[in-house]
């Protein structure tokens, strides 16, 4: 069976050999000697200051929109994981949706000011499959009107835009170490702030408000990520120029394969050292995709379809219509792609999509 991932995992005895410093110290959480360890490694590996691991990648979102203190209503893209628009919402800030650009499939900028009422407060926006939004755009709008801004960067480890890590962009960025993500812990997650009174603020809100046993810094909640989650992060970040080498290979692979065909490719903006997260591919019609999708389940291949439904079709939203993020939505497939996809499997999954095109 070839999924649309597969979890990357070091070797047992390399996972123990570092676990064993946990056990040396008998401590399991609460920022011991690993998630530490962890910190330092991903600050230098990424090119990043201000880094806090935490226990997955939708806290920080929400410690985001908390420690802001946003309030009303948060411009956001309907094109993303449910997270994203979940996070909002549990936080009490109604989502306003502006619709996606076509290809680079991130928040069209150039729809945002429209929106803009006296009650926004935030621009909530994600750089989906690891391309980044219209940064500087997004930043000069949100500089005109007094918005904060967040990026959902669960996509985006080791993703460089303008030769700088894309987490060192917004008010706030946030990444997710989920076992189905580039990097992972495991469940797992980080936040990026360089402002130090704002990573100060986020820092307190992830450890309940914790400033000593005895002293809070304000409401908290916990999202520690613990030391047997930063284990698994220090066993697996030594392989990762290995990883995305491989990645790299399955990406070229499918895209000489697709490229004079008629299905659409994701664009990545200009700029952007992008890290071969995802393989989307746009069929004409969701007619196509299905009939695509069937043919792969009957070859035992099984891509997802990231991102179905557009977050404005969710259950406790108030109904906006999107015509891009819809569209885009209904017609979307993510490729296999991970480190272990054998060529031989590779060719047999574009022979299939490419007899179905036919
Ligand atoms: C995976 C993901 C999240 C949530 O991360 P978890 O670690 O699973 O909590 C949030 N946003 C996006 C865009 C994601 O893909």
């Amino acid at each position: 069976m070839i999924n649309v991932t597969k979890t990357f995992l070091p070797s047992q005895t390399e996972y123990q050999a570092i676990l064993k410093k946990a056990w040396d110290t008998g401590w399991m959480t609460n920022r011991g000697v690993l998630v530490q360890e962890l910190e330092a490694k991903l600050q230098s590996y990424l090119g990043t200051s201000n880094i806090i691991a935490m226990t997955n990648g939708t806290l920080p979102l929400q410690i985001a929109i908390k420690a802001l203190q946003l309030k009303g209503e948060v411009i956001t893209t309907p094109f993303s994981y449910v997270a994203t628009t979940s996070s909002i919402v549990w936080e009490g800030c109604t989502p306003v949706f502006v619709d996606i650009h076509p290809e680079y499939l991130t928040i069209d900028e150039t729809k945002i000011e429209a929106v803009i009422t006296p009650n926004t407060s935030a621009i909530l926006a994600t750089h989906v499959f690891g391309n980044p939004c219209a940064i500087e755009a997004i930043e000069t709008i949100a500089k005109k009107h007094g918005l904060k801004v967040i990026y959902d960067a669960a996509h985006c480890f080791g993703v460089n835009y303008k030769d700088e890590s894309i987490f060192n962009y917004g008010d706030v960025s946030t990444c997710s170490f989920h076992a189905t993500k580039l990097f992972h812990t495991g469940e797992g997650g980080a936040l990026f702030a360089k402002d130090e009174a704002l990573h100060n603020t986020l820092f307190y809100h992830h450890n309940f408000g914790h400033d000593g046993p005895e002293v809070f810094q304000g409401i908290g909640i916990n999202a520690k990520m613990s030391e047997p989650q930063a284990a698994m992060g220090l066993a697996v970040l030594p392989y990762m120029g290995e990883i995305l080498e491989e990645r790299k290979h399955i990406v070229e692979t499918y895209n000489a394969a697709f490229k004079e065909s008629e299905l659409q490719l994701l664009k990545i903006r200009k700029d952007t050292k992008w890290n071969y997260s995802y393989y989307p591919v746009i069929f004409k019609d969701e007619t196509e995709l299905l009939r695509v999708t069937a043919a792969l389940n009957q070859a035992s291949i099984f891509p997802r379809r990231y991102f179905y439904p557009s977050l404005n079709r969710l259950p406790y939203i108030e109904q906006q219509h999107l015509v891009i993020s819809e569209s885009i939505s209904s017609r979307i497939l993510c490729l296999p792609l991970y480190v272990g996809l054998e060529d031989a499997h590779l060719s047999q999954i574009i022979t299939v999509i490419k007899k179905q095109l036919l």
